[in-house]
């Protein structure tokens, strides 16, 4: 089987996801993370962690939203693609807020170099004081970014206040399928959706493994950089001409 059929490239495109979430509709309701126990029969939770493309992430919304579904976003502070508190960006996850979804803390153990779980709460307020002072809500969930054996041996429900989605509840007793690195890795989302014998099932959705092309997951994030090295070169352009200052390459003046 070639590589685009046993991977499923064609699953990851925005239009899929836009039909894979009218189908869950017919099996699921969608709910937000919390700290109950008990969920209704056939809850889905439904969670992105931002990982590459705010501008993804923020086309996602938009498209749940119009379904009239709510889902839950786990933002990094300290990640290597974007910057959540440059201008822009914070803009657009302002933006998802404001179409009714949920904000949380994407946390990564990794910066803070944490090996031990008493050293856990420390770190996960400190950045939660910072994703409230500037997004001005306060984060009830988080997720690890890059789990590890550490950061997997977490089963606390809570920590610092937030709810952990790695916790037992969320991790041994509900069920969970996620798209990371591109491929169903366990079972393919659309027959989980069909099947729908989970009571409550947790969806994890990376956005830069989805996108308008039918691509291979390396190539889905390649766009991404690709895209965002354009958008920088043409804002450097943009702003040269603005200040009317020269703008000199090889050539002389562009
Ligand atoms: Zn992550």
């Amino acid at each position: 089987m070639i590589a685009c059929e046993r991977y499923r490239f064609n699953d990851f495109t925005l239009i899929n996801y836009r039909r894979l979430l009218s189908l869950a509709l017919k099996n699921y309701s969608f709910s937000l993370f919390s700290t109950r126990k008990i969920y209704n029969s056939n809850t889905l939770l439904l969670r992105h962690d931002v990982e590459f493309s705010v501008p993804i992430a923020l086309e996602m919304a938009r498209i749940e939203h119009n379904l009239g579904i709510r889902a839950t976003y786990f933002i990094q502070l300290h990640g290597d693609f974007y910057n959540s508190l440059e201008g822009k960006t914070f803009k657009q996850i302002k933006e998802i807020e404001s179409l009714g979804h949920q904000l949380a803390l994407h946390f990564d153990a990794h910066f803070w170099e944490i090996t031990q779980e008493d050293r856990l709460e420390f770190f996960l307020i400190k950045d939660k004081e910072t994703f409230e002072k500037y997004f001005m809500t306060e984060p009830k969930v988080f997720s690890f970014h890059n789990n590890n054996a550490f950061t997997l041996s977490c089963f606390k429900e809570t920590y610092a206040g937030m709810i952990n989605v790695y916790s037992s509840l969320f991790t041994n007793v509900f069920g969970y399928c996620a798209d990371s690195t591109g491929y169903w890795r366990y079972e393919v989302l659309e027959e989980r959706l069909k099947e729908a014998k989970d009571k409550v099932l947790q969806v994890l959705i990376h956005d830069g493994m989805w996108g308008d092309e039918v691509l291979p997951p390396r190539r889905r994030v390649y766009k991404v950089i690709d895209d965002h090295a354009s958008f920088m070169k043409n804002s450097y352009d943009e702003t040269l001409r603005r200040f009317g200052a020269k703008n000199i390459d090889w050539e002389g003046e562009i």
